[in-house]
């Protein structure tokens, strides 16, 4: 296989032609495929830039070399790319999926999203990947025909990875897969594994980087220390940064070609004709029994070691303080609100109540990690 150009996509990959639309018809693009159209809008976005700036594990502030969204998605669509291209899958689509499902994200990473789901439990809750939806579908104020990206149907379905069946029966096309039990895409399933892989591996970079999780702590982990051996064979001597690149680089590497043989196995078994069959078969994209059973040893091992570690809880406390004293200023206070957030009108008070908790949710999940430490100042103290 020559891996210089994509080979021709498979009966089953998603396609421009074969794809289920837009909200909102336009004229098909003049010299991109449709979803490179959907990429190229989702770069242009305010969301987008805004993920330079937004965490998922440290805080921005902490260290300039840590992840923030914006690379963790770019290293999304990087291993979504590679392991589409093997599949002979639509690498358009995979990459808009993977640099727009975290569009939606709070301030603060997940610690934000707990908060906020807490702050709005009277009101519908808070899902991060609900709200990328909404940011896509109506938030981004770019175009003069539409609100939102107006991006294809197979795009927004990627980038709804899950969701409660009360909320799914309220989005009609997009929510149907969750209510009748169906799958996604093969795009969208490979982009969900590809954000998997990317950031338990960045996490343990960024864990070891910070000083929170040690090397002799890691090599708790078989799969770390086999391929920690495998490096140390290859180079022996070798340590600091560079035993760290050398172990974490063959770590992806095993999980994408694992990924990618299962998932043809899975394939050629199921043997799809097109998209619809993939939608009615069961999950195709895949690990191996085994492989998935090292990722869930490594998952595991990183909650209780690096999301659960003393000074990652002190970080997680300020950051739910800081979400939901702004939650409840505003509700309690409205004017405090820029104008475009403020809600005046509604059937009755319960109905306003409902728009006006809504809109403090959007104006907060929409913060940078800088933003909503600024703006808690600017609320509570007299400068
Ligand atoms: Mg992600």
């Amino acid at each position: 296989m020559t891996f210089e150009a994509p080979l021709p996509l498979a009966p089953y990959a998603a396609t421009s032609d074969r794809s289920r639309g837009r909200r909102f018809a336009e004229a098909p693009p003049g010299s991109r495929s449709e979803f490179q159209r959907d990429r190229d809008r989702i770069v242009h976005s305010t969301a987008f830039r805004r993920l330079e700036y937004k965490t998922q594990v440290f805080v921005n502030h902490e260290g300039d070399l840590f992840r923030t969204r914006l690379t963790h998605s770019i290293e999304v669509a990087q291993i979504a790319r590679s392991c589409a291209r093997n599949l002979q899958l639509n690498e358009d689509l995979v990459e808009a999926i993977s640099l727009a499902h975290d569009l939606g994200h709070t301030p603060f990473g997940h610690a934000g999203q707990d908060e906020l789901n807490h702050c709005m439990r009277e009101f519908g809750g808070f899902e991060h990947n609900l709200q990328s939806l909404r940011v896509v579908d109506h938030l981004e104020q770019h175009y003069g025909a539409f609100d939102g990206l107006n991006l294809s149907f197979e795009t927004r379905e990627g980038i709804l990875k899950h969701c409660s069946a009360n909320n799914a029966r309220q989005l009609g096309d997009i929510g149907e897969r969750f209510l009748q039990n169906r799958q996604p895409s093969l795009e969208a399933q490979l982009a969900n594994l590809a954000d998997e892989i990317a950031y338990n591996n960045h996490d343990i970079d960024d864990g070891l980087r910070s000083g929170l999780l040690s090397m002799a702590q890691m090599s708790e982990v078989d799969f770390f220390a086999r391929h920690l051996r495998q490096a140390e064979e290859a180079y022996p001597g070798i340590s600091g940064r560079r035993v760290i690149h050398e172990t974490v680089r063959r770590m992806i590497n095993a999980l994408v070609v694992d990924l990618i043989h299962t998932s043809q196995e899975r394939i050629a078994e199921a043997a799809p004709h097109d998209i619809e069959d993939v939608r009615s078969a069961a999950p195709l994209i895949a690990y191996s029994d085994a492989m998935a059973a090292e990722a869930t040893v490594l998952k595991k091992f990183l909650r209780e070691n690096l999301y659960r570690h003393f000074q990652v809880n002190r970080m997680t406390a300020k950051a739910r303080r800081i979400i939901a004293e702004m939650f409840d200023a505003f509700i309690g206070q409205p004017n405090l609100l820029p104008p475009d957030y403020q809600v005046r009108t509604g059937a009755d008070e319960a109905q306003r109540q409902h728009r006006q908790a809504r809109q403090v949710a959007d104006y907060i999940a929409g913060m940078t990690d800088r933003y909503a430490i600024r703006e808690h100042r600017r609320l509570f103290v007299m400068e």
